[in-house]
């Protein structure tokens, strides 16, 4: 099932998309989900029979602008080089544990909103990753329990600026820019939606820059939320971005990086696909 979060003029409101209609979560006779409820395999059931039953108003998904399905997580941990190939790009081993790093809440921004290139900052790239949305508090959790704690998956830009990450020498200030983490347009749970073996791509103008199947990770997202769960807890509304595949801009011989008036499409089968132009900030 895919949520949606929405605006149709006012605040945001939650839907399930299905096809090209939005059933709004708006109106009884549902109320509108936490992401504890979203979680549930009871609650989707639910509102799948009430959305096949015509019970739920109804809105053409152009006729609404969709948003990030979470806009101010609690906190957004990042995973480095979790894909083979992207660890070679830059001649690293790959890593034997998870190597965590942390992106600003307020980075967040959402499909169709976009990234601003900051004043002084002149190396900005694109990164794919599938996004996991914590929906039940995770404290120690095993791998095998780990489902239990997902609200859902969605697509993360982890957009970097790498003049800021590798000058500082750690990663906070180049990976949290305002408007540095596009999210959406979808959390998408069940109906068979495998997060271990999607397909996840990113295009730019069009053209193919990255382009992997999570069954290429290192570390998948069950044992992902096994091993950060044990250094912290996981909250619902906390977002791990999973680590994006090879062929992004800083690596590409010579380097291709954003440019105001670029626009970018990552994209995750079963999920969707997240566009964001590029624009000069100020
Ligand atoms: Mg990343």
């Amino acid at each position: 099932m895919q949520f949606v979060r929405y605006s149709s003029g006012g605040g945001g409101h939650w839907g399930v998309l299905d096809g090209d209609t939005v059933h709004s979560l708006a109106d009884a006779p549902v109320r509108s989900p936490s992401l504890q409820d979203v979680t549930t395999e009871s609650y989707r059931d639910h509102v799948g029979r009430l959305a096949d039953e015509g019970a739920l108003t109804s809105h053409a998904v152009d006729d609404v602008r969709l948003l990030a399905p979470v806009p101010e997580p609690g906190k957004i941990v990042c995973v480095g080089m979790n894909y083979r190939d992207h660890a070679e790009e830059q001649d690293e081993e790959i890593p034997e544990k998870p190597l965590l790093f942390g992106k600003a809440p307020t980075a967040v921004t959402n499909p169709s909103s976009p990234i601003r290139i900051p004043p002084g900052i002149e190396e900005v790239d694109y990164e794919v990753e599938l996004g996991v949305v914590i929906g039940r508090e995770a404290h120690r959790v095993d791998a095998a329990d780990a489902a239990d704690h997902i609200a859902g998956y969605t697509v993360v830009d982890d957009v970097s600026g790498r003049d800021a990450q590798f000058d500082d020498g750690q990663f906070l200030r180049g990976k949290s820019y305002d408007t540095f983490a596009p999210m959406g347009p979808t959390l998408t749970k069940g109906d068979g939606f495998d997060p271990n073996a999607t397909d996840v791509s990113l295009r730019v103008n069009g053209e193919t820059k990255q382009s992997s199947n999570t069954e290429e990770f290192v570390f998948d997202v069950y044992d992902l939320v096994e091993y950060i769960s044990h250094a912290m807890t996981l909250r619902p509304g906390d977002v791990i971005s999973t680590g994006t595949p090879g062929g992004v801009g800083i690596f590409r011989d010579p380097p291709e990086l954003l440019e105001a008036g670029d626009d970018v499409e990552a994209e995750i089968d079963g999920i969707g696909t997240l566009s964001n132009p590029v624009v000069d900030g100020t």
